[in-house]
């Protein structure tokens, strides 16, 4: 059994590897394009994101930007769970972890490495930080259709 600081460390140095070491960081070339921005701490995410012929998967996704720890590493993260998934299935990723930052709702157990920003939840500014790839793919999704490869979104 360990105790909630225990847990908290564990979090943390998560969010640390992750932010030191991002997971699908990079560009893809005439891929799909989409920016995240967070005006309030000057985070700046795009994603690049190249899907079948049908549009209906993700079959590659890469982030770059800048930003602090918790964007970076919540980026890294989303592109990891999204990477290969249909876009149906990343639209449930993507509303189960906002659902579980924003309203608090219980995480589904297949996406739970997802908990280690359950820290973040009290601190509306750092919200916006996690939050900011996601709603940047989310925004994505809901434009797939009249998306343009190798155009902004
Ligand atoms: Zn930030």
């Amino acid at each position: 059994m360990i105790d909630n600081s225990e847990l908290n460390e564990l979090y943390q140095s998560i969010i640390i590897e992750h932010s030191k070491r991002p997971r699908n960081f990079g560009h893809i070339e005439c891929s799909y394009h989409t920016i995240g921005k967070n005006p309030s701490c000057g985070d700046e995410v795009n994603l690049y994101i190249k899907t079948d012929d049908n549009k209906s998967r993700i079959e590659d996704i890469k982030f770059n930007g800048e930003g602090c720890a918790l964007s970076i590493a919540s980026a890294s993260l989303m592109t990891q769970l999204v990477k290969g998934k249909t876009l149906i299935d990343s639209k449930d990723i993507i509303n189960s972890f906002i659902n579980f930052i924003v309203n608090n709702e219980t995480l589904d157990e297949k996406y739970k490495l997802l908990h280690i920003f359950d820290g973040v939840k009290n601190f509306p500014l750092r919200v916006k930080c996690v939050l900011l790839s996601w709603r940047a793919l989310e925004k994505f999704n809901s434009q797939i259709k009249c998306n343009q490869k190798c155009n902004q979104v």
